[in-house]
């Protein structure tokens, strides 16, 4: 249970005074429901204001705050504004406008003759200035009630500036003072205010730099602290260990036509350490496209199932699943492994079937989708469960997954999304990690090349060729904002328009079909009976038919750079030089030029998702929207590479010391797991 001198902080907003329901809705609208994200809405940056004596263009778009006299007024009729002229010391005039109902109330504040002190935004006005709706107009004598520097909020409609200053500066009065958690020898280093001055420094800009990285080195030590605890608490469950005979991995390598890369091998070794060991497995095995990922899986599948246990596969979609499973069945023909395929799709008695013959044993690996883990799916028993290209799932799914054997299975995570070193502890902190860092040989590099969309003729004309030639190709079609009826619509137009050149050798794929029409076209696609895919991002992960080497991406500027490298991981499968073709609008940004540039220089995975990183964030780029695992609010990415690493160590010696965290320091540290709602992390301290 939360630490009551929490729950102030986590009152909903209507707590606070003056705040109705019409505005707690305009503030849900920022994410900020609770008291507390009031205060982790920290100021974006710091507005400055200047003094000056005299007008001057010099300071056009800038806060300026002057002496005027008040000259004259002009109210040009109904729907005119309202302009009050005004003059410096040195007789430059200036208006100030007043929109709609604001008239009258301008009068009042700005009589003529009279001197007031002016602070606003200075605009240009044909050859004069003009300042529209001053934010303050004072008395002369009133100077001090103008700030100097003033925190900048992000907003929504319906609330101003300077009202959320005052929600945030009453979330801080029900703001306790907390008992330090932070490493003392830390917090010296960094010359770190407490908790709550720094909280109070933020929001009212004083050393509000020092006081971000104390809040954002909270908010990661807690995120820290909670995957330190999930590993402790995994690994103090008893698993099996699974030596395996080698039978079958030996027997399946022994049929490969290619021996393993070094980094194959290397990771091989490192997983079948892990899984020979009593305590659970927790492993992330990152490798670009292409990389060979799903072999090193399979041995690891191998290994469970010489073991006497059984095996899961799961795949994040339906697609995938079918074709992991159509690729193991091939690798494995003629080996004693009995493979099973379980969707959401599949119903009724053969769905029966299967989940009896999982319970009895019969089946050794289990390949599907979420449904492989449904509360109704019960294995003999599970040894290992892999999941592939599981960029969209969560720590929290991890850990369920995990907590519903008996006996706890070795885990096994794979992604293709390099991640950066940052990044991958943030996100996978409660993994060891191997990487596939080595491309099998042989490969041929993927040509990128950048096309105007304006040239789409002369795009048909060379997919012609292509698609002459015998070969295949793939056209993915725009994302379009927020809506996957949008998207189908690009790609059901762009479909009609080539089939009235190539007719039915073109398929269509997207995220509205039916699973089985889906699956069907990408059979036919696969057998090569069709020879051009036209898709939306549905075909984004894993996909591998080795005789298509054209990829064509239609407004490639509208994707994330690590979206467009995992689309590009197509192609360049067999022995075909292939292209990625990157089509791009008229009018876009530098920077979408930059990007497009870059995919275009580079194959390395590592890099491009260091700079999709840089460019999105780190909340996109984890899908952690999707998986409603909650984003960094307070630790930017500069902060989190900074000080990440301390954090880690910091958690790390401080669950050494007290691993049940029941010292003064530990408390203390509960207290922060709360605050940064991990309440999870600390049941798991309890029961464990
Ligand atoms: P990913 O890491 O993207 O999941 P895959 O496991 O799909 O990569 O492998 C990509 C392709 O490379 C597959 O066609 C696979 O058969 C092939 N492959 C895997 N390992 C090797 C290897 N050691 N030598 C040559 N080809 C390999
Ligand atoms: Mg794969």
């Amino acid at each position: 249970m939360r630490p009551e001198t929490l729950n102030p902080l986590f009152a909903e907003v209507s707590a606070l005074p003056g705040v109705g329901s019409a505005q707690a809705r305009q503030l849900a609208r920022l994410g900020l429901t609770r008291a507390v994200d009031l205060l982790f809405h920290l100021p974006v940056m710091a507005l400055e204001r200047v003094n000056i004596d005299e007008l001057d263009l010099a300071y056009v778009d800038r806060l300026v705050t002057i002496d005027l006299e008040v000259l004259s007024y002009q109210s040009g009729g109904l729907r005119a504004p309202m302009r009050v002229r005004c003059r410096d010391k040195a007789n430059t005039w200036i208006d100030l406008v007043y929109f709609g109902q604001a008239g009258g109330y301008a009068r009042k504040l700005l009589p003529i003759g009279e001197a007031r002190l002016v602070s606003g935004k200075l605009d240009r006005y044909g050859q004069g200035l003009q300042m529209a709706h001053p934010d303050f107009v004072l008395k002369v004598s009133e100077r001090s009630q103008i700030p100097e520097r003033e925190p900048v909020y992000g907003l929504t409609e319906g609330i101003t500036n300077r009202r959320m200053g005052v929600l945030a500066q009453a979330a801080l009065a029900r703001a306790p003072e907390l008992a330090e958690w932070i490493e003392p020898s830390v917090m010296a280093q960094h010359d770190w205010p407490s908790w709550r001055d720094a909280l109070a420094q933020a929001h009212r800009l004083e050393d509000e730099v020092l006081a971000h990285d104390r809040l954002a080195y909270d908010e990661l030590l807690a995120n820290q602290l909670a995957l330190l605890l999930v590993r402790a608490s995994a690994r103090r469950r008893r698993g099996r260990p699974l030596a395996g005979t080698g039978k079958l991995t030996e027997a399946l390598l022994a049929r490969l036509p290619w021996p393993l890369t070094g980094a194959q091998q290397r990771s091989a070794r490192e997983i079948a350490g892990d899984m020979a060991q009593a305590v659970p497995m927790l492993r992330l095995l990152q490798g670009d496209v292409g990389s060979g990922k799903t072999l090193v899986a399979l041995m690891a599948l191998l290994t469970a199932v010489e073991s006497g246990t059984q095996g899961a596969l799961l795949a994040p979609t339906e697609i995938l699943a079918r074709q992991h499973h159509a690729n193991l069945l091939n690798l494995l023909d003629g080996l004693p492994v009995r493979v099973g395929l379980l969707t959401g799709r599949d119903k009724g008695r053969a769905r029966a079937e299967l989940l009896g013959a999982l319970a009895n044993g019969e089946i050794d690996i289990l390949v599907g989708t979420h449904a492989i883990f449904q509360d109704a799916v019960d294995y003999q028993a599970l040894g290992l469960a892999v999941i592939d290209e599981q960029h969209k799932f969560g720590v929290a799914q991890r850990l369920m997954l995990a907590a519903k054997a008996d006996v706890p299975p070795h885990l096994l995570v794979m992604t293709a999304t390099p991640i950066p070193r940052t990044l991958a502890l943030t996100a996978y902190g409660e993994m060891d990690q191997s990487r596939l860092d080595e491309l099998p040989p042989g490969r041929q590099p993927i040509e990128t090349r950048v096309t105007a969309l304006e040239r789409l003729p002369e795009v048909v004309d060379g997919l012609a060729r292509h698609l002459a030639a015998g070969k295949q190709a793939y056209w993915v079609c725009p994302l379009v904002e927020g809506t996957e009826s949008g998207d189908t619509a690009a790609a059901e137009t762009r479909a009609a328009a080539l089939r009235q050149r190539f007719g039915d050798t073109v398929g269509l794929v997207h995220g509205r079909m039916k699973g089985p029409d889906k699956d069907a076209v990408m059979a036919e696609f696969a057998a090569g009976r069709l020879q051009m895919l036209v898709a939306t991002t549905v075909i984004e992960v894993g996909v591998d038919v080795p005789n298509a080497s054209l990829m064509i991406i239609e407004a490639a500027e509208r994707f994330g750079l690590a979206q467009l490298h995992q689309l590009r991981g197509r192609v360049g499968r067999g022995t075909a030089h292939s292209v990625c073709l990157l089509l791009r609008g008229g009018d876009i940004t530098e920077t979408a030029r930059a990007r497009l540039a870059l995919m275009r220089q580079t194959n390395d995975g590592f890099r491009i998702a260091e700079e999709d990183l840089r460019l999105r964030g780190a909340g996109e780029m984890l899908g952690h929207k999707q998986s409603g695992e909650p984003e960094f609010k307070l630790a930017d990415l500069d902060r989190m590479t900074a000080l990440l690493p301390i954090a880690r160590d910091d958690a790390r010696l401080l669950l050494d010391r007290d691993g049940g965290l029941d010292s003064e320091r530990g408390r203390a540290a509960r207290v922060l797991l709360y605050l940064f709602e991990r309440d999870s992390a600390v049941a798991l301290l309890r029961s464990g």
